[in-house]
């Protein structure tokens, strides 16, 4: 009798392997995106940043509107005074105390939206805050449940390993390595076992002489539509 059986039992140790192996690499790729915390924690520095962008517009509109309605006090008080008297002059005052009245009103007419946008920030930001703190939370405790799950994940693989190793150890060298060669190409079924005689791998049916030369075997036998190692059943 030729290794293909024990080979068959390294297969299924192999398969369980591959499968915990890649359970354990989605929870290292979960722990390293850490959920969906990156995005929120730059929406929310985004927000804070348009906070004060949007306090600072408010502020500049406040500060000028002071400062123009200062300037229209002034001229009123040269323009009333009574002190200019040229003509030319009084027209050029007027004039001047128009151009800065309407710009006051421009002015004017644009704080009120940029309060309110200034307010709309801070209420973004203040949501997303809460939003952050709570997913930070909950975050916590499902990095914590994915690192113990990994660590079971990993014990797992670490006794798969060594029960793989102690099976491979008794099968011929030269068998093994055909195996082991076979395995990533034939999408890790590298021993098909053969039923009716048809091939499990390829789902072929064999040739007679070769279900023949299977059975009395001591060296292992290929499919010879899919080149796996067959086992006859
Ligand atoms: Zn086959």
């Amino acid at each position: 009798m030729n290794s293909a059986k024990s080979l068959l039992e390294v297969q299924e140790i192999d398969q369980r392997l591959a499968k915990s192996r890649a359970e354990y690499r989605k929870i290292a790729d979960l722990l390293k995106a850490k959920g969906d915390l990156k995005k929120l924690r730059s929406d929310y520095e985004a927000s804070r940043l348009r906070v004060l962008e949007t306090r600072l517009e408010h502020g500049k509109l406040e500060a000028e509107g002071a400062s123009l309605k200062e300037k229209i006090e002034g001229i009123e008080t040269r323009l009333y005074g009574g002190a200019i008297t040229n003509l030319r002059e009084l027209t050029a005052l007027e004039e001047e105390h128009n151009i800065t009245k309407r710009s006051l009103a421009a002015a004017e007419e644009a704080v009120t939206p940029a309060q309110l946008a200034s307010d709309d920030a801070a209420l973004r930001h203040d949501d997303l805050q809460d939003t952050l703190a709570a997913s930070e939370k909950q975050w916590k405790t499902e990095a914590s449940e994915h690192r113990k799950r990994a660590q079971t994940v990993s014990a797992e693989c670490t006794t798969l390993e060594s029960e793989r190793n102690s099976f491979a150890s008794d099968i011929d060298a030269n068998d093994l390595s055909l195996y082991r060669s076979l395995l990533p190409r034939k999408s890790g079924v590298a021993v098909a076992r053969v039923e009716r005689g048809i091939c499990q791998g390829c789902r072929i049916k064999l040739p007679m002489r070769e279900i023949a030369r299977l059975k009395n075997s001591d060296i292992l036998v290929l499919c010879s539509s899919c080149g796996r190692i067959l086992l006859a059943s």
